[in-house]
């Protein structure tokens, strides 16, 4: 996934702990559509970062799309890009994307597994429906900031495919990241953090880490969370201090959480770092000399992507959450 909008409008920054609610929250977090490449690609829904709240413990991004019937439209098509200082989370409910990288792998996204790339330092990657499809694609991807201690390693990729499940009444945990109940992710994350999708038949009571702060964000059909209605691609932002969360179906949510995220984050593009200066170093050496710093995407039939025109005033903090 990449942000494509040629002018990423918000200056995107986080700026520590300042307004991390401290008790129990219930803020619906509406997202805004985004075309994922050009006029005919498909529509995301982008919940984080919103305009209230720019983060969720070091979850910074979260996109959402289908189901989508691409019988009548193209799928999904996103040329080689870099992303540096983040992990992508990719996540299918529904059909098969292809990803490519620059370390050299090439894997399937099937609904149930994991794709998680860390970006380190620098990496390119595609991503793209296959020529061999089924007709519906629906699922999300969401980032995590890497902290300052990590966000200068080697990239990596991970394809997980044996992620813990746990029966739960009125449905049916799949652990991403991190630890829910007993049931821990192999997955590696690089702050106190979890991810996971709850498959709903019925009513579950979510089980949550009171030191976390946590939101959900429905899949699918409107969801009932703590009360309120989620709408598909929409999430509900619960604070912290709570032990669990009811959350009502049918349907399906990613429930995602963490110890709030306390580095300043500047956020451009596809780029997560700490200063204006870094951001436009990264930007420049994806622009004059890719392969030296991202290395290169073989594969991909078609031509990289290229950034957008940096703002003209300097990419500052501001707060991660500010007050309706
Ligand atoms: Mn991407």
């Amino acid at each position: 996934m990449s942000n494509l909008e040629r002018e990423p409008a918000e200056r995107t920054v986080c700026d520590g702990p300042v307004a991390t609610a401290a008790a129990p929250a219930a803020e619906v977090l509406e997202p805004r559509e985004v075309p994922l490449g050009g006029p005919r690609a498909m529509p995301v829904r982008r919940s984080l970062p919103n305009r209230y709240r720019r983060m969720v413990g070091a979850w910074c991004f979260a996109d959402a799309y289908g189901p989508t019937d691409l019988t009548a439209r193209e799928g999904m098509r996103v040329p080689p890009h870099p992303h540096i200082g983040l992990q992508t989370v990719s996540w299918l409910v529904r059909g098969e994307i292809l990803h490519r990288d620059s370390l050299g792998n090439e894997q399937y996204v099937r609904p149930g597994e994991l794709n998680l790339m860390t970006a380190g330092r620098g990496i390119a990657h595609s991503e793209e429906t296959p020529q061999e499809h089924t007709p519906i694609l629906h699922g999300a991807q969401l980032w995590v900031a890497l902290p300052d201690a990590h966000r200068d390693g080697p990239p990596g990729f991970a394809h997980h495919a044996d992620l813990p499940r746990l029966p739960v009444p009125g449905g049916e945990v799949t652990v991403l990241l991190g630890r829910v109940g007993d049931a821990e992710s192999p997955a590696r994350a690089y702050t106190p953090i979890m991810g996971a999708e709850v498959a709903l038949t019925d009513a579950v009571r979510m089980p949550l880490d009171p030191a976390y702060e946590h939101a959900v964000l429905a899949l699918d059909a409107p969801l009932t969370v703590d009360g309120a209605t989620v709408t598909s691609g929409a999430m509900l932002y619960l604070g912290r201090d709570r032990a669990g969360v009811r959350i009502d179906g049918p349907g399906r949510a990613l429930v995602i959480g963490g110890e709030p995220f306390e580095e300043p984050l500047v956020m451009w593009w596809n780029l997560v770092a700490r200063t204006h200066e870094e951001i436009v170093e990264a930007r420049t050496a994806w622009e004059d000399d890719p392969g030296s710093r991202f290395g290169e995407v073989h594969g991909y039939n078609g031509a990289r992507l290229h950034a957008p025109t940096l703002p003209n005033a300097e990419l500052k903090a501001r707060p991660r959450y500010r007050p309706h």
